[in-house]
């Protein structure tokens, strides 16, 4: 996954380096900008409660959580939720 990251290391480019630029109008403030790519993409077993708790004070959240539902982003925490997480919110929404 690290190829996902860009080489200045901000959430921007973690969460959304493939995005073209119009679409990242909405993901201004993202709170995550502000730390490393380890808490959003942790290894395999790792724990995802500081990339959780970050992603609860983060005023994007919601915009966030839906870009991810929308394109069915498989890896990481966005919107504050897991991997596993969105994969049961997609399941139980149907
Ligand atoms: S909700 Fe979490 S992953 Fe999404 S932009 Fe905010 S801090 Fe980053």
């Amino acid at each position: 996954m690290i190829e996902r990251f860009s080489p200045d290391g901000t959430i921007l480019a973690m969460h959304f380096d493939t995005i073209t630029s119009p679409d990242l109008a909405w993901q201004e403030g993202a709170l995550c900008a502000q730390t490393g790519a380890d808490f959003f993409f942790p290894e395999p077993g790792s724990s995802v409660r500081e990339a959780k708790r970050i992603c609860g004070l983060c005023p994007i959240r919601a915009a966030c959580l839906d870009y991810a539902l929308d394109h069915d982003e498989r890896f990481g925490v966005w919107g504050g939720l897991s991997e596993k997480e969105r994969l049961e919110l997609r399941r139980t929404s149907r």
